[in-house]
């Protein structure tokens, strides 16, 4: 694998990824594939190709250029995807955007600069930058370069994490550039974790537990996150699981996600089927109430 990552996305002026105004730097590429991913498209460090059906005005552009006849109406997912060279020809000429590459190669100078425009922003409003994807910690001595000129300018940093890498790697390129860490806490059984996520987790609880401890010296801060899936993370026995395993390090807070299954609509433009029934859990969005009775049950463990 690159050592460097594509990107997948650079979003400004988001409020829903940490503290203030941020600029959040998507990265391409994840150790774990987690059924319910919210973004498929950055479970793969590769290039991809995405088509959206619902933006294509069938010029017929795009089937000229292809060097490889790749492409057809015929096709349920438009993109043969056996077939294709990944040249982007058709993406180029595509009028209406719905051709388009998953990753694109920038260099960190590029990310700096697009990420610095904003610095007024993140000043004025307690905000800073975010790395997230896909897994940023895939590529650390990318992501530490673009942490530590960021601390140097004062901006804060945070990454979101599922909390799969190296912890003495992690604390000699990463950490010490690191403002705020957002750690995933998905399932706390190791079996579940590696029928949903493809991987165990020992190593993540045990990166948890120590970078909680390490936080104690004030000089960053982590905040686990444990999304709410229907039938998956949500049953009871595993947020006793994660209460007990939160309680038991001594960690008070927890920010829980609420579920969404909009991903869902994204697998067709990745040319994937949806595997589920309109009846499957996956395929509904979390009930407030749900919500709230997990709220509920993390206060009576003093976790808010
Ligand atoms: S990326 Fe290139 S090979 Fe693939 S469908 Fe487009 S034009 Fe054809
Ligand atoms: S070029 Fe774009 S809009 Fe035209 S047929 Fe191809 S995908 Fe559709």
């Amino acid at each position: 694998m690159s050592k460097k990552p594509l990107i997948l996305d650079i979003k400004g002026n988001s409020l829903d990824d940490g503290p203030g105004i941020r600029s959040v730097v998507f990265f391409k590429g994840c150790p774990l594939s987690c059924r319910w991913c919210h973004n498929p498209e950055s479970k793969s460090p590769r290039l991809e190709i995405l088509f959206d059906a619902a933006k294509c005005v069938a010029c017929g552009a795009c089937a000229w250029v292809c060097p490889r006849g790749a492409l057809s109406a015929e096709n349920p997912f438009f993109v043969d995807r056996d077939r294709c060279e990944l040249c982007m020809a058709c993406a180029g000429v595509c009028p209406s955007g719905a051709l388009s590459p998953a990753g694109r190669r920038m260099e960190q100078a590029e990310i700096m600069e697009k990420v610095l425009r904003d610095k007024p922003f993140y000043d004025n409003s307690g905000g800073g930058v975010t790395f997230s994807g896909g897994e940023p910690t895939l590529f650390m001595p990318f992501l530490a370069g673009l942490l530590k000129n960021l601390k140097e300018k004062g901006v804060h940093t945070l990454i979101e994490t599922c909390g799969l890498f190296n912890l003495d790697r992690f604390k000699a390129l990463v950490l010490p550039f690191i403002s705020t860490i957002y750690f995933d806490l998905k399932l706390v059984d190791p079996g579940a974790h590696q029928e949903y996520c493809g991987a165990g987790n020992n190593r993540i609880l045990e990166n948890l537990a120590r970078l909680h401890t390490l936080s104690r010296g004030g000089r960053f801060e982590i905040i686990p996150r444990l999304p709410l899936v229907p039938g998956i993370t949500a049953l009871g026995e595993n947020l006793a699981a994660a209460a007990e395993y939160l309680s038991a390090h001594r960690i008070t807070r927890l920010n829980l996600l609420p579920y969404n299954p909009l991903w869902i609509e994204k697998l067709t433009k990745l040319g994937l089927k949806n595997p589920y029934p309109a009846e499957h859990p996956l395929m509904n969005w979390l009930p407030q109430e749900e919500m709230e009775k997990c709220k509920a049950l993390f206060s009576r463990y003093g976790i808010h």
